[in-house]
């Protein structure tokens, strides 16, 4: 069985919209979003600035564990584990928080 094919919006597909970036015309873009090219140029910015953040807020974390946690190998070892997964979630959280705060 064929399956028409998936369009989120097949109303606006006719339609030009400007990049909320550059200001051009682009087909099927909604309201406010981005083309193709604005919206890689945004997530690399934000994605760097999230990167930024996340080191910020990882790097007295860390230290805060180094000083709480005792000083043997096991614990050294569970406290860099904690401080690398929390530097990803850190960074998961700001890149989408940025993305909606940059323009
Ligand atoms: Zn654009």
């Amino acid at each position: 069985m064929l399956l028409p094919p998936i369009s989120p919006a097949p109303w606006s597909s006719g339609f030009k919209h400007a990049c909320a970036g550059c200001g051009e015309l682009v087909a099927g873009l909604e309201v406010g979003g981005y083309c193709a090219d604005c919206w890689r140029a945004r997530t690399r910015r934000a994605g760097r600035i999230a990167r930024w953040a996340a080191l910020a807020a990882t790097v007295p974390f860390a230290v805060y564990l180094m000083l709480v946690l005792p000083a043997t190998r096991e614990w050294r070892l569970i406290g860099a584990s904690t401080a690398v997964v929390w530097y990803f979630l850190t960074g998961l959280i700001a890149r989408r928080a940025v993305l909606q705060w940059i323009k």
